[in-house]
């Protein structure tokens, strides 16, 4: 399901993409939405077409005809490049090279790698190469331009079968039974999405699915844990993308927030049944991540005891690595501070 056709729309500066596909729409839109609309002249019957939102209008004086552009963070790298039809100042701001012909600008073709799975004959997408930032203290990872926890969890769009990235392809034939009987027989099918990059709220409900999944299939505490503790991340994820400043996204931001809450203290609760029954590694988390990822819930939930027990292991460990450790030191550091208030 390639492109088969392309058209271009050019809204003031703004470029939209219309590609031609099969599939619904899925661009990570930035900026506030305050209306405005597209009219595609010549459409083909019974073509869906997507629509890519390459730039947002950053700011805007209807009076003094001034517009801001900025690049969306999923297009930035790529329209860095399109030097002939676009420059970036350098706080970001794009504008159109004069005299490039909209017509010309050319559209990126998103490559997908898909795999095939093995509980039905539904597809996964991978994701691409990004480069990573320091993660959170509770090692959330943090990436340039993209949130690859969207990625960390596949489904299947045929059969409703969900599960984390890791464990999306172990799967024994028992528990896939159970997942036939208990979530494909009441699956509604869905689309299948082509995009390359997916919203939060679409990753949130394929962690949510996932979740579910893991209890119907019986899967390992940890499983549980770690699905719970990847769906508070993308929550913090989302929130972080949403606005004190705007009172829609501030109320969005808040429930995020909330849900986040009840979905990291699942991931606790979880985690800390799951080292007195499991073997390590766990979730690919050998003893000392564990008790730092511990030791920072265990922060977070005020119970600093435990808190400093996880840590006094890391620091006494005698293979845990010196980033570890110093990380360790630094939460301790904080611990302190808490217990002397
Ligand atoms: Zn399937």
């Amino acid at each position: 399901m390639l492109q088969h056709a392309k058209k271009l729309v050019c809204l003031l500066l703004a470029l939209v993409m219309v590609f031609a596909m099969s599939a619904t729409v899925f661009a990570a839109q930035e900026g506030p939405l305050t209306g405005g609309s597209i009219t595609i002249n010549d459409a083909v019957p019974n073509q869906t077409y997507d629509a890519y939102q390459i730039l947002y209008l950053e700011s805007y004086d209807a009076a003094a005809n001034a517009y801001a552009y900025k690049a969306n963070s999923v297009w930035k790298t790529w329209l860095e490049t399109q030097t002939a039809f676009v420059s970036f100042d350098e706080q970001g701001y794009v504008t159109w090279v004069e005299g490039a012909d909209a017509a010309a600008f050319p559209a990126r073709r998103t490559g997908n790698a898909v795999r095939t799975v093995k509980l039905c004959a539904g597809t996964r997408t991978k994701s691409g190469k990004t480069r990573r930032l320091q993660p959170d203290r509770d090692l959330r990872p943090r990436f340039q331009y993209i949130d690859t926890l969207k990625y960390d969890v596949f489904s299947c769009p045929h059969c409703g079968y969900s599960a984390l990235a890791r464990d999306f392809d172990n799967i024994i034939p028992a528990r896939a039974k159970l997942i036939r009987e208990q979530i494909s027989s009441k699956f509604t099918p869905q689309e299948e999405p082509e995009a390359d990059f997916y919203t939060y709220d679409m990753a949130i409900a394929r962690y949510k699915l996932a979740l579910l999944n893991t209890t119907v299939k019986k899967g390992k505490e940890s499983e549980k844990a770690y699905t719970c503790l990847k769906l508070a991340w993308i929550l913090r994820g989302k929130a972080d993308t949403l606005s004190e400043d705007i009172p829609e996204e501030k109320e969005a931001k808040k429930k995020c927030q909330e849900e986040e809450e009840v979905f990291y203290q699942q991931a606790y609760e979880g985690f800390s049944k799951a080292i007195s029954e499991e073997m390590y590694p766990i979730c690919g988390m050998d003893e000392n991540t564990m008790d730092y990822l511990l030791a920072c819930m265990s922060y977070h939930f005020e119970k600093y005891e435990m808190a400093s027990k996880c840590l006094a292991r890391v620091l006494t460990s005698s293979n845990a690595s010196r980033r570890l450790k110093d990380m360790a030191l630094e939460l301790k550091e904080d611990i302190v501070a808490q217990l002397k208030h």
